[in-house]
């Protein structure tokens, strides 16, 4: 016990002043209870589900299962155990070793994975029940696998290494004396955040790369686009999608006589004009993030105008004649086919690009509302269903899309050639307005899946010439996946245009996990990340950014 306090004491100084180089957060990892949950699957059969995991399950997979990998889909993160121990951590179809088992959630089963079974926690299973514990030995193995990544560390970051090893050794022989856990823990705690420092400094960090940060301001305080260029200075990123044009609602005044009305929290200020300013003072580049054919949630109906209350005849219809898209929380959309709404929607994007020095427009929701059965598909509205009639002589709405198999091929074709004939024009009329300006998608990252789910065709706009820069949302909690379908992405279309991997830190993971995905787009071939959202960066992911991949300056390179 003697010995643990003066080996605490003694560190004390040079643990602060290995620190300075990377200042990480206080918070660090140590829990020594036990957490538990139940398990809804073990070994699951009946495979409805890629894996057999549906919503919210917590599944178990062992060598019992006869299966050498858990089949399931991204959508979920999952532990895979050996010898009692979790040694990594993916997001889907883990090998399932034959020494120990995977656990692997969905939805609040994903979040339990993420938030208990960190690599290095002790997992046992008892009967229904999963447990879990960050040990002292645990600590020691995230020590380890941090500084395994980085096998020659320099400067401040030997230092902190060095320090982290002797910490290590110095709990390990207070526990094999007899120390309590309790005792030992601060100093492995202090182990592991030095080793992580020093397995950020060991990242590279490139002098030309795109760094965006999506963003919505704080409609309630004037000082947030200010606060939004401080952010992105802080963090090294180059580059700002605000949310400009959301809600059929925009965050600047209105440009023209028949722009979209201001939000009203941002009335009486212009936080595009401030973003922009300031944002290229710094080298920072802006482009304006705009939602377009989605014109807002439920929640829209607040007695401010909208494009529902200033032309509810555009709104999109369901085939069951819903305005509410069912799959989609309810979002209303405005019909991505009718001329008006395209001529409506191409003048706003047009002006924002006169009024403003920006550097790109980026479209998202360039797209129809996704769909899982045909009634949940969009838009039958009068026009859509007279014009495809009149060109296909059939009602869309009274197709059977088993039956009439090629008709529905058509009435597909249709509504996807509508997205893209929107996007062709949005690019000719945006680099008419500003010449040079980057017009650039937020899209599904398959590009297939994004055909067949939302006729949202961004292959064939990229081979046309009509983006200028692709941004995938590849929101995943894992690595690999995000490596898997990038590059997959990125052989369909070479790099015209380039790629620009859209993350997603607001699923919760880990910053760690964010710096593995940063390291897996650049190894795919991308030439920058979007990171969705900044809003959403903790403080752990924000330092890893400013103290790793990021920790240097960048020109975008665009
Ligand atoms: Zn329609």
């Amino acid at each position: 016990m003697v010995r643990f306090r003066l080996l605490a004491a003694g560190t004390v100084f040079l643990l602060t002043a290995a620190l300075t180089f990377a200042a990480p957060p206080a918070t660090a990892v140590s829990s020594g209870a036990t957490t538990s949950t139940i398990i809804t699957k073990t070994n699951p059969t009946d495979r409805t589900y890629p894996g057999g995991r549906g919503e919210n399950d917590l599944v178990l997979y062992t060598p019992d299962s006869g299966s050498t990998s858990t089949g399931t889909n991204p959508y979920g993160a999952e532990s895979v155990v050996r010898a009692g121990v979790v040694v990594s951590i993916d997001g889907n179809d883990s090998p399932i070793p034959a020494d120990g088992f995977v656990v692997s959630g969905h939805g609040e089963g994903a979040e339990w994975v993420l938030d208990c079974m960190p690599v290095g926690a002790e997992v046992s299973v008892k009967g229904k029940r999963v447990l879990a514990r960050i040990t002292p030995q645990s600590l020691v193995y995230q020590a380890e696998q941090l500084l395994a990544k980085s096998p020659k560390p320099e400067g401040d970051a030997a230092t902190s290494a060095a320090l982290a090893r002797e910490l290590v050794s110095k709990a390990s022989a207070a526990l094999a004396a007899g120390t309590k856990e309790a005792d030992a823990r601060p100093m492995l705690d202090e182990a592991v955040v030095l080793a992580r420092a020093v397995s950020y400094a060991a990242v590279a960090s490139p002098t030309t790369e795109g760094r965006a940060l999506w963003l919505r301001l704080d409609r309630d305080n004037p000082k947030s686009a200010h606060q939004a260029v401080e952010s992105a200075r802080a963090l090294n990123a180059n580059m700002l999608f605000p949310e400009t044009i959301y809600w059929s609602r925009t965050i600047n005044p209105p440009v023209e006589a028949d722009s979209m009305p201001q939000h009203k929290g941002h009335r009486g200020t212009d936080p595009l004009r401030t973003m922009i300013d300031e944002g290229h003072a710094h080298g920072i580049e802006i482009h304006a993030w705009c939602e377009i054919f989605f014109i807002g949630p439920p929640k829209i109906q607040d007695g401010e105008p909208s494009l529902l209350t200033m032309h509810p005849e555009w709104l999109a219809l369901d085939r069951l004649g819903r305005r509410n898209a069912n799959t989609e929380e309810n979002f209303f959309y405005v019909c991505p086919a009718r001329p008006e709404v395209h001529e409506f929607l191409l003048r706003q994007l047009e002006g924002l690009a006169k009024a403003y020095e920006l550097d790109g427009v980026q479209l998202d929701y360039i797209r129809y509302p996704g769909a899982v059965t045909p009634d949940d598909g969009f838009c039958y509205c009068d026009y859509c269903r007279k014009t495809f009639k009149a060109e296909a002589g059939a009602d869309p709405r009274k197709l059977d899309p088993k039956r009439d198999k090629e008709l529905w091929a058509r009435w597909n074709t249709w509504r996807e050639d509508r997205v893209t004939s929107f996007v062709q024009a949005a690019h000719s009329r945006l680099h008419a307005a500003r010449p040079g300006i980057v017009v650039s998608a937020a899209v599904v990252p398959d590009p297939e899946e994004s055909v067949t789910g939302k006729h949202q065709n961004w292959l064939r706009w990229s081979q046309k010439g009509w983006l200028d820069l692709v941004c995938t949302m590849a929101y995943r909690p894992d690595a690999k996946g995000v490596e898997n379908v990038t590059r997959e992405a990125l052989e369909i279309i070479g790099q015209k245009p380039p790629i620009m991997v859209g993350l997603g830190p607001f699923l919760g993971f880990s910053a760690d996990r964010l710096i593995e995905q940063i390291e897996a787009s650049r190894a795919a071939g991308t030439v920058g990340q979007a990171l969705f959202s900044e809003n959403a960066l903790t403080p752990e992911q924000r330092n890893a950014l400013s103290t790793g991949p990021w920790k240097n300056k960048a020109k975008t390179g665009l």
